[in-house]
C-alpha cells in the first residue's frame, strides 16, 4: 500500500499472523497458490536472533547469496575448565543472516507473490453469530476487522493468537535467551575467527543451556541463554565478552527473547485456527535452533491450508504437526534427552566437550545439523558414536 493510501479490507482465504520465518513462508506460499492471504507484522522490533542457518535451508528456501553475512567453517565449543575442541565442516558451511534484513526479505517474498502485507498489530480473533471468523488489527492509529477461513498464528514465542484461541494454558515451557550485538574487531584479533562460531558450556557464562559468539562480517552476535530464575544474563553476556576478548567492541544493540524448546500438543484448533514456529514451540532444544523448523512449519501449514481451503474439512489442519513431527520428533527427542542429560552440571558438560573431539561425533553433528540427515547416512558411525557414549556414561556412573 502506498503512504496516504485509504486501505480497504475485506474478506480472505487466510490471515498470517507475525512476518517471521514462519509466517511469511505460509503467506508466501499460500499467496503463489493462488489464495486471497493477508500478512500482518507489527512494526517496529527485530527479532532478536544469533542468526545462524544451515544448508538446507539456504536450498530448501531459496536463500540468495547476498542475505549470508557471514560463512561459518567450523565451531569451537569450550568446556568448563576452559579446554576447547575445534570442530571443522568439511562439507558446506552455516550461514548467517542478520534478521533486520533477513525478515523484510521475506515479507518482501510473500508480497511479490502476491499476498497483502500490512504493518499491523493483530488484537483479536472472534467468531461471529454465523461462525465466520473475525480478525481484529490495529494499523496506521486505525483498527480493521476482516473476514477469513483460516488463522495462521506465527506471532512467535509470545504469541497472541495462541492465548486467545488456544487458551492461556497453552504456554511452551522456555529458554530466555539473551544477546548484544556488538562491532567486529577492525583488523586481526586473538582469539576471534570471522569464519567460527564459539560455544560455551560453563555454568557461570549458562547453568543450564550454553553462551555464544556468533560472527556476522562487521558486527557479532554474542549472547546466552537460561531458563533457571533470576540467572543475571546480562552479567553473564559480560563475562562471555571478557573470555573471548570482546569486552571493549563497541555494543550496538541489547536485547532478548523466549526460546520454547518443546512443541505444543496441538497446533490446530480443529475448527480454523493453526499455530507455526515459536508460537507452537518449535525451537530445537540443545542447540536452540528455530528458524529452519519455522520455515518448514509454514510450509506445512501452507500445503494443509491450502487442503482444507479446497475442502473445509478441518482436519487437515491436524497435518501440519503430524507431517513435522515425522520429519523431526525423533531429533526433538534426543536433543531434548541431550539437554537434559548433559547440560545438567560442569561434570557432564566436560565430558560433554570432551566427546565432540571424537571425529565420528563431529561429523554426525555437522550432517544432522546442516543437513538435517540423522540416522540413515553412516549407520556404522552411528554404531561406534553409540558405543562410545555407553562408555562414557558407564564411566561417569563409576566414578
Ligand atoms: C537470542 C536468540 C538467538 C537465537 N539464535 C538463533 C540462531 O542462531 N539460529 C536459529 O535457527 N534460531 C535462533 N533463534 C530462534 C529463532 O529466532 C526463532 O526460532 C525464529 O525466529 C522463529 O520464527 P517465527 O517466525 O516462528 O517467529 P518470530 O521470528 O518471532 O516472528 C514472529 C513475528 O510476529 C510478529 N508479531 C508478534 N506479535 C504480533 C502481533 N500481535 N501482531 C502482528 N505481528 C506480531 C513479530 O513482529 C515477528 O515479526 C534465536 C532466538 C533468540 C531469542
Amino acid at each position: 500500500m502506498t503512504p496516504g493510501q485509504t486501505p480497504h479490507y475485506s474478506a480472505y482465504d487466510v490471515v498470517v499472523v507475525g512476518g517471521g520465518p514462519a509466517g511469511s513462508t505460509a503467506a508466501a506460499e499460500l499467496a503463489s497458490a493462488g489464495h486471497r492471504v493477508l500478512l500482518l507484522d507489527r512494526a517496529g522490533r527485530v527479532k532478536p536472533c544469533g542468526g545462524a542457518i544451515p544448508t538446507k535451508l539456504i536450498g530448501e528456501f531459496a536463500i540468495p547469496k547476498h542475505l549470508l553475512t557471514a560463512h561459518i567453517r567450523s565451531a569451537r565449543i569450550f568446556a568448563p575448565s576452559k579446554a576447547s575442541v575445534d570442530m571443522r565442516i568439511d562439507n558446506g558451511f552455516v550461514g548467517m543472516v542478520d534478521r533486520e534484513v533477513f525478515d523484510p526479505w521475506l515479507r518482501e517474498r510473500a508480497r511479490t507473490a502476491g499476498a497483502e502485507v500490512v504493518v499491523a498489530t493483530f488484537r483479536d480473533a472472534a467468531r461471529g453469530p454465523d461462525g465466520q471468523l473475525a480478525v481484529t488489527f490495529d494499523g496506521n492509529s486505525v483498527s480493521h476487522t476482516v473476514s477469513t477461513r483460516l488463522v495462521v498464528g506465527a506471532d512467535g514465542a509470545n504469541s497472541s493468537v495462541r492465548r486467545l484461541l488456544f487458551g492461556k494454558g497453552s504456554r511452551p515451557p522456555y529458554v530466555f535467551a539473551y544477546h548484544e550485538i556488538v562491532r567486529s574487531p577492525a583488523g586481526r584479533q586473538p582469539g576471534f575467527d570471522p569464519q567460527r562460531c564459539d560455544v560455551y558450556y560453563q555454568s557461570p557464562i549458562s547453568p543450564d543451556f550454553y553462551g555464544w559468539v556468533f560472527p556476522h562480517g562487521e558486527t557479532i552476535s554474542v549472547g546466552v541463554g537460561s531458563a533457571v530464575r533470576g540467572f543475571d544474563l546480562r552479567a553473564a553476556t559480560r563475562l562471555l565478552r571478557e573470555q573471548a576478548g570482546l569486552v571493549d567492541q563497541e555494543t550496538i544493540r541489547e536485547e532478548g527473547a523466549p526460546l520454547p524448546l518443546k512443541p505444543l500438543r496441538r497446533w490446530d484448533n480443529g475448527r480454523d485456527a493453526v499455530l507455526v514456529g515459536d508460537a507452537a514451540g518449535v525451537v530445537a532444544p540443545s542447540s536452540g535452533e528455530g528458524i529452519y523448523y519455522a520455515m518448514l512449519c509454514g510450509r506445512l501449514a501452507s500445503e494443509a491450508a491450502a487442503a482444507f481451503l479446497a475442502t473445509g474439512d478441518a482436519k487437515a489442519l491436524a497435518q501440519v504437526r503430524k507431517r513435522f513431527m515425522r520429519l523431526h520428533g525423533r531429533v526433538f527427542m534426543v536433543l531434548g534427552f541431550m539437554q537434559r542429560f548433559w547440560y545438567r552440571n560442569d561434570k557432564r558438560r566436560e565430558r560433554f566437550v570432551a566427546i565432540c573431539e571424537d571425529p565420528d561425533v563431529q561429523r554426525l553433528v555437522w550432517e544432522s545439523y546442516l543437513n538435517k540427515r540423522f540416522v540413515r547416512t553412516d549407520p556404522i558411525a552411528h554404531l561406534r558414536v553409540f558405543f562410545k557414549d555407553i562408555g562414557h556414561l558407564l564411566r561417569m556412573a563409576f566414578q
